[in-house]
């Protein structure tokens, strides 16, 4: 048996219906027992692919210090409708994600692990639900595993709203004084990390963190699970070796040679110019554009698109998904949505629109108890910088023809009420 160093890795022997546990263990065979795999997982430099970034080994050092029960939740929530790659990943291989819950519960001592996902994915809450009882016999001095089913809602998958889940049946994020903050339900200590992060720490439990280093970049090291979606042939979910540029990513997606722009970490994220593509996908190369790669989504604009109508779509529908216990969130985001929808319409309102959601920005940054109005306020900049010149088009009163048209390209769940913006 070789192991997967060149890709697919995390996606290696999937196929059509989840690998069993069976097919698990004979397709990742072990090569053999590590000295540590905490050691091992330092030394990857594994950081979080659930769009933080934070290093793994951080977060379990930090709860390792800690006494008493413990808890590993594996975050499958996948709030972000332009994001697919934990689905297509616990609906293909499971016992990887899980096999990483157990390594990370052991490493911090934890008893229990809970496993998230939306209810509303029925199938795969199915395929998770089945892989957990394939292992319920397996260990049982292990950590129990139980599945869990939030409603779906953009912030459900926040982590502190998902251990607020957890401990009291609330899908509201909590206030945190500062990073990192120990997150508990009841008085136990619990780590949070995604369904990908859980799949690589399996990984490197079992091939070891010279092999995990083998791709990416020294900085940035690993293969991740990229959803590209908007201007592409079908919405696509590709595991790629981080380091590759990101036009190449765009055409093995099948995707606009030629985009606009492409919308990097989801809808608190922000745009990348279409001139820009020879960019490499990591963390590093994209700071230098104040981006990241975030959750791991690419979502293309064509040059036929409006921005500012895109943008008005998607921060109205942000804003629908605040929790609402904040004032600048609450309040704020609509704002933002509403001044959006002005410059649209264009005209006198639109110019005094532009100087307002400059301005708001500025009031609502750092403000709620979580960073979904940040992320909001870091989309609406980068709309304004990115399409300055559709602005410009809208105030002049000449919408361009993407505004005119009735074809829209990024993922936004309806909202009851909406208007649609129809130029005839
Ligand atoms: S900032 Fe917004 S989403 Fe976050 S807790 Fe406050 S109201 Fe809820």
């Amino acid at each position: 048996m070789i192991a997967p160093s060149s890709l697919p890795r995390l996606f290696a022997h999937a196929g059509s219906r989840p690998l069993s546990l069976e097919e698990h263990e004979v397709a990742f065979r072990r090569f053999g027992p590590l000295a540590s795999v905490l050691d091992e997982l330092e030394a990857s430099g594994l950081v979080g692919r659930g769009g933080a970034g934070f290093p793994t080994t951080r977060k379990v050092q930090l709860l390792r210090s800690q006494r008493g029960h413990k808890y590993v939740v594996v975050n499958g929530m996948e709030g972000e409708p332009a994001a697919h790659k934990d689905n297509r990943l616990l609906s293909t291989n499971p016992h990887l994600v899980l096999e990483g819950a157990t390594q990370l519960a052991t490493m911090i001592g934890a008893s229990r692990i809970a496993v998230c996902v939306a209810r509303d994915n029925q199938t795969v809450v199915h395929h998770v639900e089945h892989a957990i009882h394939e292992r319920a016999g397996e260990d049982s001095r292990g950590p129990h595993i139980d599945l869990h089913t939030p409603p779906w809602r953009y912030v459900a998958g926040e982590e502190s709203a998902l251990v607020h889940w957890l401990d009291d049946n609330e899908s509201l994020p909590q206030y945190r004084p500062g990073r990192p903050h120990i997150l508990r339900i009841g008085r136990g200590a619990t780590l949070v990390d995604n369904a990908e992060t859980c799949a690589n720490v399996a990984l490197i439990g079992r091939y070891g963190a010279q092999w995990f280093r083998s791709l990416g970049t020294p900085e940035h090291p690993g293969s991740v699970v990229v959803s590209v979606t908007g201007a592409v042939t079908r919405p696509n979910v590709l595991e790629v070796n981080l380091g590759t540029p990101i036009a190449a990513i765009l055409a093995a997606a099948g995707a606009d040679p030629n985009p606009q722009a492409v919308l990097l970490g989801g809808y608190g994220g922000a745009w990348l110019r279409g001139e820009d593509l020879a960019t490499p996908y990591s963390n590093e190369a994209l700071a230098a554009y104040q981006l990241s790669v975030g959750a791991g989504i690419l979502a293309v604009l064509p040059r036929e698109a409006c921005g500012v109508v895109e943008a008005n779509r998607v921060v109205r529908w942000m804003a629908h998904e605040s929790a609402r216990q904040c004032g600048p969130c609450a309040f704020g985001l609509p704002a933002l949505a509403d001044d959006l929808l002005d410059v649209v319409r264009g005209g006198r309102e639109g110019i005094a629109a532009v100087a307002r959601l400059k301005e708001r920005c500025g009031v609502i940054e750092g403000r709620g108890a979580c960073r979904h109005p940040d992320g909001v306020v870091r989309f609406v900049r980068s709309s304004i910088d990115v399409f300055s010149a559709d602005i410009d088009n809208h105030l002049r009163g000449v919408p361009c023809a993407g505004a005119r048209s009735r074809q829209r390209y990024l993922t936004v769940p309806a909202l009851e009420n909406e208007e649609e913006l129809i130029w005839e």
